[in-house]
């Protein structure tokens, strides 16, 4: 099996595995017990909590454990207007966020919040231009992806901060740093939340985290036995702590190779099939990335490709996890201008320093022998 689809999730490592196991087999017993088994489980917490607030080099009441990116992006977006009651109802975001955050904004302006959805540039960065025009005094929020999902582009955040400094430096940032953490150096701790998931880095699903700064209000969005200092409640996930907890480590320890070793892929494939397949377009520019190369085939068709490589035993997307599902077209690529025969014949391939050379270069055969007989589409 060759995966190429580790934008959408990763599998666990071994030694995500074992850290899981240890606490399923030994510490079962729930930490917030006052018993003996119960502080037992609570000291393992207590480690794994401390060592990503030290890897995210902050304190360990800022980081507040979820069940994942999807329900950390709807505790801050929703939370806000309760946290900040006083301020200016207006968020500004982009045409280019994953749904978790834009089908959360629809919500909220049905509840009298108001949007600014961001245009993007044909390379699908933000439009700075854009942002200094839509900042106004009601504006309280900005919340935008650090890298995208699809294509792999990386928002300029100095940029962002440096002109919602200059012109409004009361407003409150968050980043949806999904696809960056572990992958991409970034001081985390310059915006007031980011949102993380921990299947996205060899991690386990069904746990993440919002980082917030100390001072940056919070107000729950699932009330009940207080845990997480009261913004989230419901029983601690140990096992999924203590496997988020080791995949950071793993990938915190070995960022800079993992980054080299990943570019090395993403040129290689690129170089391959763009000398091999004719009118390729590259939707995923220079400056992304190397975890996510996009890229748009006319003549073919997105899903019966990924349906011909699962045949060979290769798993790529078309785009997001989220999208194929839906089957509606990309609405990154649609932002970026892209033309809708492009769109069409879109296939995302996400990968991991777990890849080899020999597993791309199989795929990047298989790709060409196929679009070389464009009639099965
Ligand atoms: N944000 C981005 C950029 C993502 O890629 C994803 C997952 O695909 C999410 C948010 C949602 O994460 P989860 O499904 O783990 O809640």
């Amino acid at each position: 099996m060759i995966y190429l689809d580790n934008a959408a999730t990763t599998n666990t490592t071994e030694n995500v595995r074992l850290e899981m196991s240890n606490i399923i087999e030994n510490y079962w017993a729930n930490p917030s017990s006052s018993h003996k088994l119960g502080h037992d489980a609570k000291r393992e917490y207590e480690i794994y909590k401390i060592n990503i607030s030290k890897l995210l080099n902050t304190q360990k009441e800022n980081v507040i454990f979820t069940s994942g990116a999807t329900e950390s992006i709807n505790t801050v977006l929703k939370g806000f207007w309760n946290a900040y009651p006083r301020h200016g109802r207006h968020l500004i975001t982009s045409k280019t966020e994953h749904p978790a955050t834009l089908e959360v904004c629809k919500f909220l302006e049905k509840n009298n919040i108001e949007i600014t959805y961001l245009p993007v540039e044909s390379n699908g960065k933000i439009s700075l231009k854009f942002l200094r025009d839509a900042i106004k005094p009601q504006t309280s929020l900005i919340s935008l992806l650090l890298v995208n999902n699809e294509t792999g582009t990386l928002t300029d955040f100095n940029e962002i901060f440096s002109i919602k400094n200059k012109l409004n430096p009361e407003i409150k940032i968050h980043l949806d740093g999904v696809q960056a953490l572990g992958k991409i150096k970034f001081d985390y701790n310059k915006a007031d939340y980011v949102s993380f998931s921990a299947h996205k880095l060899h991690g386990p699903k069904g746990i993440g985290a919002i980082l917030k700064k100390s001072d940056a209000k919070l107000f729950p969005l699932i009330h009940g036995g207080g845990q997480e200092e009261k913004y989230r409640s419901g029983t601690t996930n140990l096992a999924g702590i203590a496997g988020f907890s080791k995949a950071m480590s793993d990938s915190f320890d070995n960022i800079d190779t993992n980054f080299k070793r990943v570019f090395e892929f993403k040129n290689f494939t690129k170089a391959l099939l763009i000398k091999n397949i004719p009118g390729l377009r590259l939707n995923s520019s220079d400056d992304t990335s190397p975890y996510i190369l996009n890229i748009s085939i006319p003549g073919i068709m997105g899903e019966v490709a990924v349906r011909i490589l699962e045949s060979k035993g290769i798993y790529v997307s078309t785009s997001s996890a989220c999208k194929s599902k839906n089957k509606s077209k990309s609405h990154v690529l649609s932002a970026m201008g892209v033309d809708d025969k492009y769109i069409k014949g879109t296939l995302r391939i996400s990968f991991s320093p777990y890849n080899t050379k020999d597993e791309l270069k199989y795929f990047c055969e298989n790709l060409i022998m196929m679009t070389k007989k464009r009639n099965v589409f």
